[in-house]
């Protein structure tokens, strides 16, 4: 898990799509790697994120980036029309792809989630993507690290703003 982990932090996301490609049992270690770990977490970021979207208006188009098992589709599912996307598709809620490409329109998300998930060195990629698909005044969110990116009102393209904001906070102008 640790090999991998480190693997996903260090090389670009092109890289790690050609590693899942090439070795997809490495794929299964690594997730049931990942879910040993968080396990032990008192507070998984997921957790905030699904109480979160428990508690805003339902019918959101959420895009749920780096998915792992899809958790947040489950949960919420019946509430929100969850996206769900990862390397490698581990159930039937997750479509496969890099999402650093996500072969979706512009400005059709209202919400991105990166729970987790910002790895590779290209993440600028990612956030640059997330941006493209998320409606005006979209929200994006990294429970990783607490920071919370948000596209300016007005201005899709706009500058994607970052702070450091409290793990329940909600930004949006
Ligand atoms: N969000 C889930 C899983 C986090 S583990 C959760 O919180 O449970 C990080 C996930 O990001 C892994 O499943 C990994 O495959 C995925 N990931 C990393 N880089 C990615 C990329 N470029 N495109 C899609 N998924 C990626």
């Amino acid at each position: 898990f640790r090999y991998i982990n480190e693997q996903l932090y260090t090389v670009k996301s092109a890289d790690a799509v050609e590693l899942f490609k090439n070795e997809p049992d490495s794929f299964w270690a690594y997730h049931e790697g990942f879910a040993q770990q968080t396990k032990k977490w008192p507070n998984h970021p997921l957790r905030l994120i699904i109480q979160w979207l428990l508690g805003k208006d339902s019918g959101k188009v959420v895009f749920d980036l780096g998915c792992g098992e899809a958790k947040i589709a489950e949960a919420v599912g019946n509430r929100h029309d969850v996206r769900s996307f990862d390397l490698v598709a581990v159930n039937e809620r997750v479509t496969a792809c890099d999402m650093a490409h996500l072969r979706k329109r512009d400005g059709v998300a209202d919400i991105v989630v990166f729970c987790l998930s910002l790895m590779g060195t290209n993440l600028l990629d990612f956030i640059k993507e997330a941006r493209r698909v998320l409606k005006t005044g979209g929200i994006t969110q990294d429970r990783r690290s607490d920071v919370t990116f948000r596209q300016s009102e007005g201005v899709r393209g706009g500058s994607v703003q970052a702070g450091l904001r409290g793990a329940r906070e909600e930004s949006r102008h």
